[in-house]
């Protein structure tokens, strides 16, 4: 696998590969790897011929200091595990690299509906962060396939609306969300659980499978109303919002219309730790 630092560097590399029609794959994270973000590295290498990963926590989606602050680095086991899964390219750039202006030199993007919503409530400005970030990495990277994951659904909707806005030369895979044993989606913020904490954050896959197998024919804010008190009495310390809501636009959803396509979504803490998870509830 071959490291780059910096921007320049990169693209004179994948332009290279670009001119002899290699398409290239994409796969932005944060780092802190885990299986969940070697499943979308596994997908590119299926649909590309060269993967390249980022590793890059970004200041401008962060909202919350401490969050920003105690976020997971694990580098040297990250390379270890992108090495170990045949991975190309790993792009670490410093914060430089990705504002050179700046971080109050960045745009802003119209992401209407979408942007005020569920996380965006609770982490305003987050996807302003979001949607900087990875302009500037698709410009950089070029690829063919950029792979997102199901886990952080809102993310993965804002960021085709951005593509679609900007009419990127890109497609967006979307990857199913990769669970412990326990159910647990798989997040580099489970690193900060312990083992009990770890345990009772199974109860929203316990939740969410419930409310699969209840929102037919159900009252929705009854429904809603209990998977929260169901989280707070399992462990959870806060309940940011559990709602059902249309799996296309986001938007509250009161009952099913039997066609379109509805998803659970929750946010919740255990302690200081946010978690997000989420279940399509309409699919089989
Ligand atoms: P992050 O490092 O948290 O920014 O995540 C990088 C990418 O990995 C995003 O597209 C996430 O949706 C995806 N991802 C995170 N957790 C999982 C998971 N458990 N299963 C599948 N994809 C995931």
């Amino acid at each position: 696998m071959i490291i780059f630092k910096q921007a320049a560097a990169l693209q004179k590399h994948l332009q290279i590969l670009i001119n002899t029609n290699r398409s290239i794959g994409f796969v932005p994270t944060m780092g802190a790897l885990h299986q969940g973000h070697l499943s979308l590295i596994e997908r590119s290498k299926s649909m590309s011929d060269v993967t390249v990963c980022s590793i890059f926590i970004n200041p401008t989606q962060f909202n919350n200091a401490a969050d920003f602050e105690k976020y997971p680095v694990t580098l040297s086991e990250d390379i270890y595990l992108l090495e170990k899964n045949l991975c190309d390219i790993l792009f670490v750039p410093p914060v430089s690299e990705i504002y050179p202006a700046g971080l109050n030199a960045t745009r802003h993007y119209n992401l209407e509906r979408v942007e005020n919503i569920l996380e965006g409530e609770f982490r305003p400005g987050h996807f302003q962060g979001v949607c900087q970030v990875i302009e500037r990495l698709l410009n950089i990277v070029q690829p063919a396939k950029l792979f997102l994951g199901q886990k952080d659904f809102q993310q993965q909707l804002v960021i085709k609306h951005l593509v679609k806005e900007l009419q990127l030369p890109v497609s967006v895979v979307s990857v199913p969300t990769l669970r412990e044993p326990s159910g647990l989606a798989m997040s580099s913020r489970n690193m900060r659980l312990n083992t009990l904490e770890k345990d009772q954050a199974a109860a929203i896959y316990k939740m969410l499978v419930y409310l699969k197998n209840n929102f037919a024919g159900g009252n929705f804010t009854a429904l809603e109303d209990y998977a929260s008190r169901f989280l707070l009495h399992h462990g959870f310390d806060k309940v940011d919002y559990v709602k059902i809501v249309n799996a296309e636009t986001l938007q509250a959803a009161t009952r099913w219309d039997g066609i379109d396509h509805l998803v659970a979504v929750v946010a919740a803490f255990i302690g200081e730790v946010r978690l997000i998870d989420n279940m399509v509830i309409t699919r089989v």
